[in-house]
């Protein structure tokens, strides 16, 4: 089936079971693929947008309804939808962030943080994750203590991954937190895998900036997202303009600048404002996404030579596995080579992992229904077994 004629449908989630970790928690509702359709057009969500011509303020759609919800969702006063997470870390640096500012990340962050800073002539510096690849307080004193030295002043901001992309391993948030406002750093968390998946209380975390990804977490097409903060903190964030023209005197009411005026502005705002409902209830049951994770990482436990390389027992759906002692040794004498292990489990309806792989890869089972888990685990242990790697239990 073609869109146009060079443009083929996609139908990867009609056809297959993917477990590709960055997608898991994108994936659209029914209703967010109603209204995409419905509001393609370029600026649709305008038609009703009236004085003091921002998005945030338009009464319909409810776009101003929706704002206020994400702010309550998220525990915080403010929110701003943003064209992802990427997005968000922009405006808070570009709010905070000068040249030659030291700024904390981690060991694990993600790049688009490293480019957030980078774009303002900030200095990106990791605090070290421990042995078992966790973040923690007393790493993060040692370093601002360390960064103060060698600047003469403490990063104005660190940034926190609740969960990083690499292990799906759960930081010590509330910790770093505590520890970054001792040294009056200012936080953000980072909540690209977990705002819209699992419950976030950004003020009962003394959060300054709360990021989640819409296209991420949130059932949302992409680019989308939000930037959440303080009523104290929103006034230097969301600043609005001052700019007048010099030859014509106009001015520009309420824009924010750091947005650009607005933000998402059709398909990808109905998107997630569609999904929205679902994502809020979804949020409640996410022990029974944690147990269907759990039940995929022991099977692949029982495969002899398969290490877990995330934090065990999980505390999240995303999972970094080591098959090099077992997988890849397949591998090495397959005539398929690496790719016997990918194209096997497409050959049984999974997809997801990147093609090639059999040494170190990661997945993510979230939104898997039971039934599927219960599959997924039967296609890894069969080929286990037809590959005569041995399984136990
Ligand atoms: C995916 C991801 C991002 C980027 O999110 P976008 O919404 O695509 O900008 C940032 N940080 C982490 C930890 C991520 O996993």
């Amino acid at each position: 089936m073609k869109c146009s004629v060079d443009l083929e449908a996609r139908e990867i989630e009609e056809l297959y079971i993917n477990i590709d970790p960055i997608q898991a928690g994108g994936r659209l509702t029914i209703d967010a693929m109603k209204a995409i359709i419905a509001y393609g057009d370029g600026y649709s969500v305008c038609d009703n947008c009236r004085k003091p011509f921002r998005l945030d303020y338009i009464k319909k759609p409810p776009v101003d309804a929706f704002h206020r919800d994400l702010a309550h969702f998220l525990h915080m006063d403010v929110a701003r939808v943003v064209a992802g997470a990427r997005r968000g870390f922009q405006t808070v640096t570009g709010t905070y962030v000068q040249n030659g500012d030291p700024v904390l990340l981690t060991s694990l962050s993600h790049y688009t943080e490293f480019l957030s800073v980078e774009a303002q002539g900030g200095i990106p510096l990791e605090i070290p994750k421990n042995s078992d690849n966790l973040i923690t307080g007393d790493a993060t004193a040692e370093k601002i203590e360390t960064v103060t030295r060698e600047y003469g002043r403490s990063p104005s901001l660190v940034f926190i991954d609740h969960f990083d992309y690499q292990y799906g391993n759960e930081h010590a948030v509330r910790d770093v937190i505590r520890v970054a406002h001792q040294y009056d750093s200012m936080v953000l968390y980072n909540g690209a895998y977990t705002v819209g998946i699992l419950p976030v209380d950004g003020k009962g975390l003394e959060a300054d900036f709360v990021v989640g990804s819409g296209h991420k977490s949130m059932a949302a097409p992409a680019p989308s997202g939000v930037l959440a903060t303080t009523h104290e903190h929103a006034t230097e964030v969301f600043r609005t303009t001052r700019a007048k023209g010099d030859t014509t005197n106009r001015t520009f009411g309420i824009k924010e600048i750091e947005m650009m005026g607005c933000t998402l502005m059709g398909v990808t705002l109905v998107g997630m404002m569609a999904s929205f409902p679902s994502v809020k209830e979804r949020v409640k049951h996410w022990e029974r996404e944690l147990a269907n994770a759990r039940i995929v990482v022991d099977a692949l436990r029982s495969i002899e030579g398969t290490k877990i390389l995330s934090e065990y027992p999980r505390k999240h759906t995303l999972t970094r596995v080591d098959t090099s002692q077992s997988f890849d040794l397949v591998a090495q004498k397959h005539k398929k080579r690496g790719f016997f292990f990918t194209s096997a489990l497409r050959d049984r309806g999974i997809v997801g992992l990147i093609p090639g792989a059999t040494k170190v890869w990661k997945f993510n089972t979230y939104g898997l229904t039971r039934r599927q888990v219960e599959y997924l685990v039967k296609v890894f242990r069969d080929i286990a077994r037809e590959n005569a790697i041995p399984i136990s239990g």
